[in-house]
């Protein structure tokens, strides 16, 4: 953060005009306008508009308690949700029927919501993920005081089964709650769902929660789509974020679990529907929105984001292994890793990086001209390190 932004915000105790108060925000709409076509490292679709429903900014619609539960508030837009969690359900191969899920505010509470059911359902068991897993899995663990066992990945980025079974293994008769990455957050790999199940089934009943925060909206297009989601009977709950391959103006995800893990009641006569979220009042904005651009699109529309997304990492990995730039990247993802460059290449294109490390994200408002601007970039920088441009240039 600048420091002349805390002066530029800083609120006093006397009103602005509406002229001063607004002028900041409409710098910083121009600032990020600018700026969005190179927000290459980041894996949220910045490709969206809709401005067209502003009046949602003028009413406030929030959905409270499960979204097929009647509440009294009733300014929501709850059927709009049982619509999203169908959809989203029928693409992770679950029965709607026997679905439940809502809208979180990101793919974190999602995770935390499946974690949650996993770790009622066995009481006695321990979390276990690979080392590539998210953030979000340690912070949930530590929140609900449970015991976390991190194990390595194998040379793809999957979690390495041998040593979850040899993690497992000690836990005979607690079972095993796991986390199986369908994308980890820096290459994309697809744990093996069937392989986590052999090993960890070592501790006894298996609970897996697909973290598919990341490729939950591409997995469905592409050869993968009959192996993952609620396919087999030990996925117990899946996460899908929206704000990423969909493109959304704030975070939210889809919380989905099958329904027998929720016990819907009245949690209080306060708000008077039954609510198995971890959440109080939801965004009915986020839902609205989601609601129109999967509504918009359907399936074929979302098969032909995910097919572009992909044929456009293809075509960056090309280009970045003609720079020199050594990429890497998994089946059926849209990360495309590679050595990370200098440190004004980084922020010019909002790089994720992890040691030596450099990932872009090909979703949809990364063009063609954006990867060869980044590969001109880089040949240039590596011209300089080399000594065939003089510094100064
Ligand atoms: C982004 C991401 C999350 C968390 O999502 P937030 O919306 O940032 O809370 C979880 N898992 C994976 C794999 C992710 O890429």
């Amino acid at each position: 953060m600048n420091p002349s932004d805390t002066e530029r915000y800083r609120i006093g105790s006397d009103p602005s005009p509406v002229s001063e108060a607004a002028a900041p925000l409409d710098e910083f709409i121009a600032e990020m306008r600018a700026e969005t076509p190179r927000i290459a490292g980041f894996p949220a679709n910045l490709d969206f508009g809709f401005s067209r429903f502003a009046g949602l900014l003028d009413i406030f619609a929030t959905n409270v308690g499960d979204p097929d539960s009647e509440d009294k508030a009733g300014v929501g837009v709850k059927a709009m949700e049982q619509a999203v969690v169908e959809f989203i359900a029928r693409l992770a191969n679950g029965d709607p029927d026997h679905t439940y899920g809502y809208v979180t505010g990101g793919g974190s509470e999602a995770n935390q919501f499946g974690l949650d059911r996993g770790c009622e359902l066995l009481p006695e068991a321990r979390i276990y993920c690979s080392r590539a897993t998210h953030y979000s899995v340690a912070k949930s663990a530590r929140l609900m005081r449970k015991e976390l066992v991190v194990v390595d990945c194998d040379a793809q980025g999957r979690i390495d089964t041998d040593a979850l079974a040899g993690a497992c293994a000690a836990d005979t008769g607690r079972g095993a709650v796991v986390v199986a990455n369908i994308g980890t957050t820096m290459t994309g790999a697809v744990d093996d769902i069937d392989a986590i199940i052999a090993a960890a089934s070592t501790a006894g009943r298996v609970y897996v929660h697909l973290d598919g925060a990341l490729s939950g909206l591409i997995l469905p297009f592409t050869p993968m789509r009959e192996s993952w989601g609620f396919i087999r009977p030990e996925v117990g709950s899946v996460t899908v974020c929206m704000h990423k391959a969909l493109g959304m103006p704030l975070p939210s995800a889809l919380a989905l679990c099958r329904s027998e893990l929720v016990t819907s009641q009245v949690a209080g006569e306060y708000i008077g529907a039954a609510d198995a979220t971890l959440a109080g009042c939801r965004s009915g904005l986020a839902v609205a929105l989601i609601w129109h651009a999967l509504a918009r699109r359907g399936t074929t529309g979302l098969a032909s984001i995910a097919q572009n997304s992909l044929a456009m990492a293809e075509h960056a990995e090309r280009r970045l292994a003609e720079a020199g730039m050594r990429p890497t990247r998994n089946p059926s993802s849209i990360m495309v890793n590679f050595d990370r460059p200098a440190e004004w290449i980084c922020r010019k294109y909002h790089l994720a990086t992890v040691g030596e490390r450099a990932r872009i994200v090909t979703v949809s408002h990364i063009r063609d001209e954006v990867i060869d601007e980044l590969c001109r970039d880089l040949t240039a920088s590596r011209s300089v390190i080399t000594g065939l441009i003089p510094q100064s240039h």
